[in-house]
């Protein structure tokens, strides 16, 4: 049965890939986004579809949409580290109030309510792979703070709209997601590894290049995200590829796909990234027992689609 869909941060790197998930089987979408760190390029090909529309709204202002709406899901946050420095009150703005706004529209329309949340809230994580019933290791103070502690506080007070409301919800925490339509500069490593690669400029391990990270590819991503969107687990659930590889490895992988000349070099630790996790990896068993999901894009295939993109850009 076609739903209508209210997708806050639609305009951003996967909000723009779940639009069109989403589209593919018959929703309707409405993108609520500011465009603070979303691009109308992600969703120029959608602006003349007939279920396809998009409200320029800041989510931290109160919201009102007419008509019937059966799921409001959030994903409006910037997200990479960069943006921890430059946006700090603005995230903790849209994590805290925005959330806050978006599930008084879900009450509202009596719809389903859905949170993007983060395996940032595992912090510098001391269990490894990291499990949903993990706590978390996280600094309340540090340059991370403003993300980490948001998101933390909109799970829980997605919780108390449960708790106190009845509220249906769903609470994912999506672990580092690439692919096409990232923004070139938005600090990712991915992002960065790739655009230093095509320029033929050093590419910057930062700190050791030892530390971990695990990469899924965002039509695996947006899959996932529905499945938990359409099933019964109110959450937490990770949703993120197991596999798991040092930065010097990507590196690499980055260099030789792209046939790049560029070297691979140490570089510090940006200020902003103090407290940069160490590891992290998601125990997946959750999603994949109950809800039947597993990725299935390699990191290599992956990597290619996004050069390709990046490759196009360029012009060459
Ligand atoms: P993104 O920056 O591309 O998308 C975020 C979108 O939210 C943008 O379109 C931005 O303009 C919009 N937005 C931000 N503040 C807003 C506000 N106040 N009002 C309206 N719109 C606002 O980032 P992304 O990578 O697509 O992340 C989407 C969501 O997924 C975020 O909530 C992020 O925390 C979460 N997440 C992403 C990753 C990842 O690896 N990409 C990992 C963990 C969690
Ligand atoms: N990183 C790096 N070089 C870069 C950008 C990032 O070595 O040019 C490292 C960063 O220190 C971190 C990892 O890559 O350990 C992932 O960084 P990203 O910003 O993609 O995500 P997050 O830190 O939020 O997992």
């Amino acid at each position: 049965m076609t739903q209508r869909i209210v997708l806050a941060g639609g305009a951003g790197f996967l909000g723009s890939h779940w639009a069109d998930l989403l589209l593919e089987r018959g929703d309707e979408v409405v993108v609520v986004d500011n465009f603070c760190t979303g691009r109308e390029q992600n969703i120029a090909h959608l602006l003349d579809h007939p279920r396809f529309t998009v409200l320029r709204h800041d989510v931290t202002d109160p919201i009102s949409i007419d008509g019937h709406v059966d799921a409001v899901l959030d994903l409006a946050s910037p997200a990479s580290p960069t943006d921890f420095a430059t946006m700090p009150l603005e995230i903790l703005q849209v994590g805290s109030v925005g959330t806050r706004n978006l599930l008084d529209l879900a009450v509202a329309k009596q719809a389903r309510f859905f949170l993007a949340s983060t395996s940032e809230v595992y912090g510098d994580p001391l269990v490894h792979p990291q499990p949903e019933s993990y706590l978390g290791n996280v600094s309340s103070i540090g340059p991370r703070s403003c993300y980490d502690e948001a998101k933390r506080f909109s799970e829980a007070i997605t919780m108390a709209y449960h708790r106190v409301h009845g509220l249906e919800v769903r609470i994912v925490r999506i672990f580092n997601t690439y692919g096409t339509r990232m923004r070139p500069d938005d600090g990712r490593v991915v992002t960065n590894f790739v655009w230093q690669a095509l320029r033929g400029e050093p590419i910057t391990l930062y700190g050791t290049g030892e530390q971990t990270r695990s990469f899924c590819y965002v039509s695996d991503e947006v899959r996932g995200l529905l499945a938990v969107l359409d099933g019964p687990l109110t959450g937490p659930v990770n949703v993120g590829n197991p596999g798991e590889f040092t930065m010097r490895e990507l590196a690499e992988q980055v260099v030789e796909l792209s046939g790049s000349s560029s070297p691979i070099i140490i570089a510090p630790m940006p200020p902003e990234r103090e407290g940069d996790p160490l590891q992290r990896q998601p125990d997946i068993t959750l999603i994949s027992g109950q809800l039947g999901w597993e990725p299935t894009v390699p990191l290599r295939e992956g990597l290619r689609l996004m050069i390709a993109e990046a490759t196009a850009l360029t012009g060459r």
